[in-house]
């Protein structure tokens, strides 16, 4: 069977290693020497200082808008995982959703302007398939007007715009640590924040609002990656370089193999140093799509409809028509992509499309 994505496991024995320091130390929650040894190779790793790791990706979307949307509108894409929308409404802010740039996928920068209100607060989108935002129009449009920026970089790990970290952008960036994404601690996932006075609030939020034992700063939760959590990403961490080359050559094969063929792919923004966290295609219709996905599955091939649907069509949204993402969501399909994908298995999975698409 192959999946779009497959967990990478570590060695048992480099996990072990860690477990066992836990089992000297008998800390296991509470920021003990693997969180704080993860923390700081992680920063290292990414180019970007001022991170806090947490229990996974969508907690941190939740804090940097209770910290920064208060409770009002938020402008956002409707291009995106569910979490991202999801976050909104359970912050009790309200989605605004800008329809997205039909190639690039992001959020169509072009329309923020229009969607703001005397209500708006801050802009949360995502850089799709780590696929950056124009993050300079949306920085000078969300200072323009006072708004907060937060981008769910989810998918990012890695990814360099510009020659530094995505994670550098924004107010805040987000990112997860899910067993699906490119680098992963089983769950968990991570906030990135330049400004150290935001920085020192978003982590008394995500630890009760402890400042001390017995001090208290403001309103917090518990949103904190464990030791158990932090050992999986030491033992993950030294193999994502060449899980990411491995990727690469996987991106390369399929590329080559659609070169003469109608299917369209997500076009990269210029500088950007991509991390291969994805490989979706773009079929002409629903219709070829839906037949690509049941000769994949017959053959216990399954890709994944992702993102689908478009979120203005969630139950809990204000409706609203976005025309891009409603028609890239109903054409989109992300084929399998992970490190150990084998020629045979690509040549498998390349034929069975191309057939498909001769008819
Ligand atoms: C995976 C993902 C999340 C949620 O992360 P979790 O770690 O699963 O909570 C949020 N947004 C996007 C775009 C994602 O892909």
């Amino acid at each position: 069977m192959i999946n779009v994505t497959k967990t990478f496991l570590p060695p048992l024995e480099e996990y072990q290693k860690y477990l066992q320091q836990i089992w000297e130390s008998n800390q296991i929650a509470n920021g003990g020497k693997l969180w704080f040894e993860l923390k700081e190779k992680l920063e290292k790793y990414l180019g970007s200082p001022n991170l806090i790791l947490t229990a996974n990706g969508t907690l941190p979307l939740q804090i940097a808008l209770k910290v920064l949307a208060g409770n009002g509108e938020v402008i956002t894409t409707p291009f995106s995982y569910v979490a991202t929308t999801a976050a909104i409404v359970w912050e009790n802010c309200t989605p605004v959703f800008v329809d997205i740039h039909p190639e690039f996928l992001t959020i169509d920068e072009t329309k923020i302007e229009a969607a703001i209100t005397e209500k708006t607060t801050a802009i949360l989108a995502t850089h799709v398939f780590g696929n950056p935002c124009n993050v300079e129009e949306t920085d000078r449009i969300a200072k323009k007007h006072g708004l907060k920026v937060i981008y769910d970089a989810a998918h990012c790990f890695g990814v360099k715009y510009k020659d530094q970290s995505i994670f550098n952008y924004g107010d805040v960036s987000t990112c997860s640590f899910h067993a699906t994404k490119i680098f992963h601690t089983g769950e968990g996932g991570a906030m990135f924040c330049k400004d150290p006075q935001l920085y020192e609030e978003l982590f008394y939020r995500h630890n009760f609002g402890h400042k001390n034992a017995t001090e208290f700063s403001g309103l917090g939760i518990n949103a904190k990656m464990n030791e158990l959590q932090a050992a999986m990403g030491l033992a993950v961490l030294p193999y994502v370089d060449s899980d990411i080359t491995q990727r690469k050559v996987i991106y390369d094969f399929y590329k080559e193999a659609f070169i003469d063929t109608q299917l369209n792919m997500i076009k990269l923004r210029d500088g950007v140093k991509w991390n291969y966290s994805y490989f979706p295609v773009i079929f002409s219709h629903e219709n070829e799509l839906l037949k690509v996905q049941k000769a994949l599955n017959k053959k216990e091939i399954f890709p994944r409809r992702y993102f689908y649907p478009s979120l203005n069509s969630l139950e809990y949204v204000q409706k609203k028509i976005c025309l891009n993402s409603e028609d890239i969501s109903s054409r989109i399909l992300c084929l399998p992509l992970y490190g150990s994908l084998n020629i045979h298995q690509l040549e498998i999975i390349t034929r069975s499309i191309e057939e498909i698409l001769k008819q």
